[in-house]
C-alpha cells in the first residue's frame, strides 16, 4: 500500500503516472485542505477535487482545475448578472461543488462527502482530505496581507510575500493510520509551503512519517519552481527555493529524494541532508515522462 501526499498540480501528474504502474486499490491520497474556501456560495475544496478527477482521468489537465470538456452556462451567466465569479467553475464541476456544499450544511464531514463523491465518480484509490475541520491561509505581502487565493488571482502572484500564516488544524479520522501502515509515502512534488506543511504541521504527521520510508519528488528545479508560487513563499520563509532548500525541509523523515537531471550538481550537498538521492528527470509533459518517474520513486 502506497500513500501518497498531494497539493493541486505536481502531484497529480505524478498521479496520472502512479496510477497506471500501481493497482490503483493500493494507493491512498491525503489531500491538502487548507486552502479549501466558499467561493460565490459554494464549498471549494479545490486541491480534492483536482486529485479525484485526476484518478479517473477527466481533470482538465490544461488548468490542473474543473472537468475535461465542462461546460460554464451558470458561470457566464451569473458574470453576465453582475456576480465577480472568482473562479472560473464549469457546470459538472459546480455540481459537485453545490454537493459538497449541501451536505456540509446538513452535518456531514469533509471525509464522508469525498468518500460518497469517490463512489459516485468510480475513484478506486481512497482520497482522503487532511483535516475535516475548516482552516484559513494568508499571505503576507508588502501589500498587506491577503487570502491566498486573492494573492494568486486578483493580484497574480505580483506582491512581495514576507509571510505565509495558516492555521492548525487536526489530522482527518485514518490519516496518521494510514501513513504508519503504508509500506511506503510518497510526497509528490507540490508546493512545499501551501500543500505539504500544513499536512506536516498537523499533530502526529511527522512522527508517524519517521517511522515509515518517504520518498519525495522535488517540485523545484534549477532556481526556482516548475510553476507557482512555491519560490515566493519558500524565501519568504527562510529557505532557499531549490532542491537543496526543499531537503533541508523534509530532512527530519526523509529517506529518499528525486531530484532533477539539472540538479545533478546538488546531489552531494543534498546527501548530507538525505541518506539516497536520485537524479532523473522530473519534468512530467508526457505520460511517458510521469510512469518513468514513479518507477523511479518505486
Ligand atoms: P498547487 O496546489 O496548485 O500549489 O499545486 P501543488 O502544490 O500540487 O504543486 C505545485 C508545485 O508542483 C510547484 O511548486 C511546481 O514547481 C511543482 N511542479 C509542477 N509540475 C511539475 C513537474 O512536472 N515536475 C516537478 N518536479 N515539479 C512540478
Amino acid at each position: 500500500m502506497i500513500t501518497v501526499l498531494s497539493g493541486g498540480t505536481g502531484t497529480p501528474k505524478m498521479l496520472q503516472g502512479l496510477k497506471e504502474i500501481v493497482d490503483p486499490e493500493d494507493i491512498n491520497v491525503i489531500v491538502n485542505t487548507v486552502e479549501n474556501n466558499y467561493f460565490s456560495g459554494l464549498y471549494v475544496a479545490g486541491d480534492i477535487d483536482t486529485v479525484m478527477y485526476t484518478l479517473v482521468d477527466i481533470i482538465n489537465d490544461e488548468f490542473w482545475h474543473g472537468i475535461k470538456g465542462d461546460t460554464y452556462i451558470t458561470n457566464e451567466r451569473l458574470r453576465d448578472m453582475g456576480m465577480p465569479e472568482l473562479l472560473l467553475i464549469g457546470d459538472k464541476d459546480r455540481a459537485n461543488k453545490i454537493q459538497k456544499t449541501l451536505l456540509l450544511r446538513e452535518g456531514y464531514s469533509l471525509s464522508e462527502i469525498v468518500k460518497i463523491q469517490c463512489e459516485y465518480l468510480g475513484v478506486k484509490s481512497k482520497v482522503i482530505p487532511m483535516s475535516d475541520e475548516d482552516s484559513d491561509i494568508s499571505i503576507v505581502t508588502d501589500k498587506g496581507e491577503l487570502s491566498f487565493h486573492d494573492f494568486l488571482i486578483k493580484e497574480r502572484m505580483e506582491p512581495e510575500v514576507v509571510d505565509v500564516v495558516f492555521s492548525s488544524v487536526a489530522p482527518a479520522p485514518g490519516v496518521i493510520d494510514l501513513i504508519r501502515e503504508s509500506d511506503m509515502v510518497i510526497i509528490g512534488p507540490s508546493n512545499p509551503i501551501t500543500s505539504i506543511s500544513p499536512i506536516l504541521n498537523m499533530d502526529g504527521v511527522v512522527d508517524a512519517l519517521k517511522d515509515s520510508y518517504v520518498v519525495a519528488v522535488s517540485p523545484m528545479i534549477g532556481d526556482g519552481a516548475v510553476s507557482g508560487p512555491a519560490s515566493k513563499f519558500m524565501n519568504a520563509l527562510g529557505y532557499e527555493s531549490t532542491a537543496l532548500g526543499v531537503s533541508k525541509m523534509y530532512e527530519s523523515f526523509l529517506d529518499k529524494f528525486i531530484i532533477d537531471n539539472e540538479d545533478a550538481g546538488l546531489k552531494s550537498e543534498i546527501e548530507k541532508y538525505i541518506d539516497e538521492v536520485v537524479v532523473c528527470n522530473t519534468i512530467m509533459k508526457t505520460l511517458d515522462d510521469k510512469k518513468s518517474l514513479c518507477e523511479k520513486i518505486l
